[in-house]
């Protein structure tokens, strides 16, 4: 395994060999079992750490906790208490991205040169809920009713927030939803995924030394079908925000129902990038390769259907089954690596398996198609880079979520027809549209059924702009003012001055 000994991040020190335990009110708990699971590099095998292993009663500690947060001292924090608050949080993040970054490579096999990009993103979003805490206002409305009476609204914390996150991308997905939490005055029962806990709960260490206080954040890793569930049907949370599948997603619309809980819920995707003859194609090949190859194609707005206009179609697909084949391939740890391995074995066995269906349904294998084995990738779960092409849209390579490293390249001939096919999906996450013709990217902006279109570009992302799903991809919104919002109540009150 020579690549791994040189030029390799080092693995941080917080991978030190102990259990790493659960946050509960302020301290670090063992888990009320005893029980632990393991964590491994997907890379190599190895065994990163130990992790005590959350279930029902220490969901139910850890809620209790919550609540006596929310209704004690937190409550009197005033904003811009919350806004230094979040400010030191993030220069504390700052100052250890690269160990956070380290973590995130180890535990779920992104490139390193991915997880440390990720800084602007995280650091930017705290600074800017920081800016968001002070900004929050209800409004006065003048009635309509006769006399005098006065009305107004306040805007108010929602109360303890379950907030679920997957696998992929562990640190941003738990600043989204600490950062709006503690810019809002909600307190937060953090449950991590069970495939990748180790960057949330180094957070957690961070949450303290920032001077969160006890109870605010809880950080309760465990199994979705034991810790998860109970967070999502406790009667005491008030809100659960939700990160995953859309399988996962409808069980907690259903767990919820106990005391009608507020939802929201980013989901899964089958984004279409649609490439039009007339765009810069040297761009193109590119953007639409990372669209999907980005994580291994495990993001949930990947761009994994690609539709390529029929005139362009065998020149691009194969220009971006070139650039496949050129990506390096690699542990995450690797500077030099532009594609990791996927986060699990489990993972490793959807993604051939959609390769053998796409295969058997007659998609041609135009670059991958098959786990790399051997070498530096013995004891990991490595796919190729691949590109399908001659996909139709009946495929199930073409309708499935794979959340791997597979592009489905599917001809088109006219716009209107391509709109119509795009939005042939159960999702609506993300898009995107290659032209150098304003007016048809207009038109693309305009009918797309998606929470994102991206024009030239794909994945953008920004903590002022909002993002989040159409029809099976969920609701609410993430980044942007929105978010906030979701974190919220409203109170109307009246004032008789008469
Ligand atoms: P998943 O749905 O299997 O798990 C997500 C989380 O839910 C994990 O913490 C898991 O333990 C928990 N969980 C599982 N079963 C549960 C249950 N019955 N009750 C409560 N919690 C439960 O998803 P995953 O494999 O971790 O992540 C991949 C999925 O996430 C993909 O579909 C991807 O598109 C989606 N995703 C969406 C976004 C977005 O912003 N829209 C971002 C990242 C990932």
């Amino acid at each position: 395994m020579g690549v791994i000994e040189k030029g390799v991040v080092m693995r941080p020190g917080y991978i030190d060999g102990k259990t790493k335990l659960l946050l509960i009110d302020g301290r670090w708990v063992p888990a009320a079992s005893g029980k632990t699971f393991e964590t491994r590099d997907p890379a190599t095998g190895m065994l990163l750490a130990e992790v005590a292993e959350g279930d029902r009663e220490d969901i139910d500690l850890a809620v209790a906790a919550a609540r006596r947060a929310f209704n004690g001292p937190w409550s009197k924090w005033k904003p811009a208490d919350r806004q230094l608050l979040l400010l030191r949080l993030a220069d504390l993040i700052e100052a250890n991205i690269e160990e956070l970054a380290a973590l995130d490579t180890y535990d779920m096999g992104a490139p390193i040169s991915r997880t440390r990009a990720g800084r602007h993103r995280v650091v930017g979003m705290l600074r800017y809920y920081a800016g968001q805490a002070v900004s929050l206002h209800g409004e006065t409305i003048e009635n309509s009713l006769p006399g005098d009476i006065f009305s107004y609204t306040l805007k108010e914390p929602v109360g303890v927030v379950g907030a679920i996150i997957p696998w992929n991308s562990p640190l941003t997905a738990s600043i989204w939803k600490i950062g709006p939490a503690l810019a809002t005055g909600c307190t937060v029962v953090l449950k991590p995924s069970e495939v990748a806990p180790l960057t949330p709960l180094r957070l957690g260490e961070l949450c303290l030394e920032a001077g969160v206080p006890p109870g605010v954040i809880n950080i309760v890793p465990g199994y979705g079908a034991t810790a998860g569930a109970a967070l999502a049907a406790h009667l005491d949370v008030d809100k659960v925000a939700f990160t995953g599948s859309d399988v996962t997603g409808r069980r907690i619309v259903q767990a919820s129902a106990g005391n009608l809980k507020r939802l929201s819920l980013e989901l899964g995707g089958k984004s279409p990038d649609i490439v039009f003859a007339d765009a810069d194609l040297d761009a193109a090949v590119p953007g639409a390769a990372m669209a999907v190859f980005a994580n291994s194609g495990q993001i949930c707005s990947a761009g994994t259907r690609l539709f390529v206009e029929q005139k362009i179609y065998d020149e691009f697909t194969a220009k971006v089954a070139d650039f496949a084949k050129a990506l390096k391939v690699g542990i995450g740890a690797d500077p030099e690596t532009q594609v990791g391995p996927l986060v699990s074995g489990d993972q490793l066995d959807r993604v051939t398996g959609y390769l053998d269906v796409g295969r058997e349904q007659g998609a041609q294998c135009l670059s991958g198609g098959e786990r790399l084995t051997g070498g530096a990738y013995e004891n990991g779960y490595f796919v190729a880079p691949t590109v399908f092409g001659g996909v139709r849209d009946d495929m199930r390579i073409a309708q499935e979520e794979i959340f791997g490293p597979v592009i489905s390249a599917i001809p088109f001939t006219d716009i209107d027809e391509v709109i119509e096919r795009g939005n042939a999906t159960t999702f609506g996450l993300g898009s995107g549209v290659w032209t150098r013709d304003v007016g048809k990217a207009h038109k693309l902006a305009k009918s797309i059924r998606a929470g994102s279109v991206w024009i030239n570009c794909y994945q953008a992302m920004d903590p002022a702009v909002p993002f989040g799903g159409y029809k099976m991809s969920g609701y609410g919104r993430e980044s942007g003012k929105q978010h906030l919002d979701e974190y919220l109540n409203v109170k109307a009150v009246w004032i008789k001055t008469g």
